[in-house]
């Protein structure tokens, strides 16, 4: 009953991916070529962009891309990237003439560097986002994404404010989800959120890492017990290893990582063997170095993301913000998907140093993690040789910063000042999303 109705509404509003869900299935199973599909879909978006999207024109004939009419995909890599202030200064460029006849939706993203980036999708784009969602699911994690039970643990100011909508509270329904908002994640939340887990008893636990984390720490200090899904998807920030530990030994299930972004959903997703599979049919994948060639393996490179079906606004080698590991190769899971390494963070999320060199995140998380009287941080990067850290002490009376300053300063080598501020809490923007390190310096 409930199926029926999700997939009537799904088609009554272009949202049924069925099609898509069998040309995945098709790829995946060997029938259809996936170099032939990219390189048919990358062909077609290119003739689009050329031929109906100002901002490309151009851009594609310079690189060679487009020669005489036609695609000449060998110069694929010599077009410019598409950074996040070009989106922001040539929005109305990049749309089609023919924006007007297409069904398409606009959204913004990344509160976190200031200036929030505007973009359009269609309605091609998120049934191939979909449709990639619930092959990785059902292929890789082994649960029917429509039937599953699942709980969501988000946090959104917005809605915090606003209440969460009927239209929201019925898809909720319909699809057999219950939401939590997490954005004010204290102890009577996270009591109440438990107490769901174990009434509800979800099949998939999927939500932010930093709040996951928080409540798979409160779980372990008081020795509760939760319900265990099948399944816990961390999306949306970035996964440590550290979070990772904490958050499968408290809830005893293993942690899959997805990667997605609201303006390139679906990018690549975790499989058992840890391995993180792109799907290439959904998105172009590279992690490039700093002279724009591909990075070499096990380096740090920047993401570049290519949305194969998005028309009413095409993304071209988008430089998205985050940070790489270059890996490349196959995983003998799915040998026909490809692997990316993992995305460590965005690339706010790091300390540079005078000479070039990043610190991430994750150095800071294991200074602070050996400190028990630490209950959360964050260091603001103000400038190359000074950073404010804030942190949250678990009892005021028990505060010692003598090794962190250390460690901290022999890792900036020296040249650097720090400014401590000891807080009650750290203020999450209203994305809700947390980073441990945050850098001001462009
Ligand atoms: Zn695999």
């Amino acid at each position: 009953m409930r199926e029926s109705l999700l997939l009537l509404l799904a088609k009554l509003t272009g949202k049924d991916f069925r099609r898509e869900l069998r040309i995945i299935d098709s790829i995946h199973g060997g029938e259809t070529d996936l170099k032939d599909f990219i390189e048919k879909s990358l062909s077609d978006l290119l003739v689009h962009a050329h031929g109906k999207v100002r901002y490309y024109k151009p851009l594609l004939e310079k690189a060679g891309v487009v020669k005489g009419g036609k695609i000449d995909l060998q110069n694929f890599s010599k077009i410019d990237l598409l950074r996040r202030r070009n989106l922001q200064d040539n929005f109305r460029d990049l749309l089609p003439y023919d924006i007007a006849k297409r069904k398409y939706y606009s959204d913004t993203t990344g509160g976190s560097t200031g200036r929030p980036v505007r973009f359009v999708r269609d309605l091609s784009s998120y049934r191939w986002a979909k449709a990639t969602e619930f092959f990785y699911y059902d292929r890789f994690i082994g649960v029917n994404e429509m039937q599953a039970k699942k709980v969501l643990v988000w946090g959104s100011a917005r809605e915090l404010l606003h209440g969460v909508g009927i239209r929201e509270r019925i898809i909720h329904y319909l699809t057999n989800s219950l939401y939590l908002n997490a954005y004010l994640l204290d102890e009577r939340e996270v009591l109440k959120f438990i107490q769901k887990m174990n009434g509800y008893r979800p099949d998939i636990l999927k939500g932010f890492p930093s709040f996951l984390h928080i409540i798979g720490s409160y779980l372990l200090s008081k020795g509760l017990e939760v319900h265990s899904p099948k399944a816990i998807i961390s999306t949306g920030e970035t996964l440590t290893a550290y979070r990772r530990k904490v958050i499968e030994d408290a809830f005893g299930s293993k942690v899959y990582n997805f990667y997605g972004a609201r303006e390139a959903p679906s990018i690549a997703g975790e499989c058992k063997n840890g391995s993180m599979h792109i799907f290439s049919f959904n998105n172009l994948v590279e992690v490039l170095d700093e002279e724009g060639n591909a990075a070499t393996e096990g380096s740090l490179g920047r993401v570049v993301l290519t949305p194969l079906h998005n028309y009413a606004m095409p993304l071209i080698r988008y430089e998205i913000g985050d940070v790489a590991k270059a890996k490349y190769g196959r995983c003998n899971c799915s040998p026909i998907l490809p692997v990316m390494g993992e995305v460590v963070g965005r690339n706010t999320e790091f300390v540079l140093r005078r000479d070039g060199s990043l610190l991430s995140g994750e150095f800071f998380e294991g200074v602070f993690r050996v400190e028990d009287w630490v209950r959360e941080f964050q260091v603001i990067q103000e400038d190359y040789d000074l950073l404010r850290i804030l942190v949250v002490p678990k009892e005021r009376n028990n505060i010692d910063l003598s090794i962190p300053q250390e460690k901290i300063l022999r890792a900036m080598k020296g040249d650097c000042k720090i400014k401590w501020e000891i807080v009650d809490e750290i203020p999450r923007p209203p994305s809700g999303k947390h980073f441990y390190v945050k850098s001001l310096i462009s």
